[in-house]
């Protein structure tokens, strides 16, 4: 339902709650977030961002990291299976928004690979599936990339990968996906209204393409790996 990621210089933790705040006007079940520092630090709940900023620490330290609102359509309400969802060896996490139609099929064949799931999500076969492609590449757009190829259906993602703990990758099929530039910090949410407070300069990916926020900057890719040339809009805002 809503996506909220950022990377920079500050804590990302009460910028992914803020962000998730400010999407609660869409409706949702459930929330979480992943924060990236020595690994992945994650929390999740049934219930409402204020119930997750509740049990969020306040040694959630580290500058990168990626939030969710879900609205349940793949298993029931519950902390489990709220977002994100992490691989088995808590390398990858993943955020989705929409639909993965496949996911059943996929399911069968990664747990016939050794994943073993948790959830009842249809979310959950990103998980692995990314964790598996990240170990036979060097970069993790081209990871996400390789991965999506097995996918049908429809994602806005945000993923993290604990051994790269300066980038967030972002891709869009079908479920809205844009882009934040900041000064030495970059946002990513599934609606704007999660970045204006921090930011109006946006880029909105289109279906198929993929991107990498770093702090200082982005790249976004199509489909087939080319990269894509965007120019950032400035976006106008009653805040
Ligand atoms: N299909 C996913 C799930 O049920 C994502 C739902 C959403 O868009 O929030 O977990």
């Amino acid at each position: 339902c809503g996506i909220v990621a950022y990377v920079g210089p500050k804590d990302a933790a009460p910028i992914l709650l803020e962000g998730l705040q400010r999407l609660e006007y869409r409706g949702y079940d459930s929330a979480g977030l992943v924060v990236s520092n020595k690994g992945l630090k994650m929390r999740k709940v049934k219930g409402r961002v204020a119930d997750l900023a509740a049990v969020v620490p306040a040694r959630f330290k580290g500058g990168l990291g990626i939030g969710h609102t879900r609205w349940a359509t793949h298993g029931a309400p519950s902390d489990v299976n709220a977002h994100p969802h992490l691989s088995g060896d808590e390398r990858v996490a993943v955020v989705h928004n929409g639909i993965i139609e496949n996911a059943d099929e996929l399911r069968v064949k990664l747990e016939a690979d050794g994943a073993v799931f948790v959830s009842e999500t249809d979310t959950e076969v990103l998980s692995h599936l990314i964790a598996r492609t990240v170990k036979e590449t060097d970069s993790l757009v081209e990871a996400v990339r390789v991965a999506l190829k097995r996918v049908v259906g429809t994602y806005g993602i945000a993923v993290v990968d604990a051994e790269r703990p300066g980038e967030v990758v972002v891709a869009r099929n079908g479920s809205p996906i844009v882009l934040g530039i900041g000064e030495k910090e970059m946002f990513a949410a599934s609606d704007v209204a999660a970045l204006v407070r921090y930011t109006r300069q946006v880029v909105h990916l289109e279906d198929g393409e993929i991107a990498v926020l770093k702090a200082d900057g982005f790249n976004t890719f199509a489909s087939d790996a080319r990269e894509t040339a965007k120019e950032p809009l400035t976006v106008d805002w009653e805040a």
